[in-house]
């Protein structure tokens, strides 16, 4: 069983160790840009609950914290003027998955017609 690695650079977002300019926050979640940005918007939604990935969330969080992180990601995508033209979700699981960050996050990518 993977354990949960409290020195990712979520944690320390989420415990305040390093700054982050938030977008959103709310009881389960924060938002912040990507600081990488892949598209022209670019925006990562990430629980405040301590889970590695998309299996260890649907494993361990409650019922209120996963319906509340996906209404914060439509939240957050609508708030940012992407609701109009679309946008596209990701979630990388794992090793395979392509993973870097070993704390649940939801991608939002938008501001342009995304190829694959
Ligand atoms: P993933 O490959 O799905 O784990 O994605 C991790 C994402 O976190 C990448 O797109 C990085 O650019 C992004 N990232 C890493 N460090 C930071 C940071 N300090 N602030 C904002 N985004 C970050």
């Amino acid at each position: 069983m993977k354990t949960y690695d409290e020195s990712n650079i979520f944690a320390k977002m989420l415990r305040g160790d390093i700054p982050v300019e938030k977008i959103y926050e709310d009881e389960f979640s924060i938002a912040f840009k990507d600081i990488a940005p892949k598209a022209p918007v670019h925006l990562l939604v990430v629980p405040k609950g301590a889970y590695i990935d998309f299996s260890d969330f649907t494993d361990k969080a409650k019922p209120e914290e996963i319906s509340g992180f996906f209404k914060a990601v439509g939240h957050v995508a609508k708030k940012e003027g992407l609701s109009e033209n679309g946008y596209r979700l990701v979630m990388n699981t794992g090793k395979d998955g392509g993973q870097e960050v070993p704390h649940l996050h939801v991608h939002i990518l938008g501001g342009k017609k995304l190829g694959f």
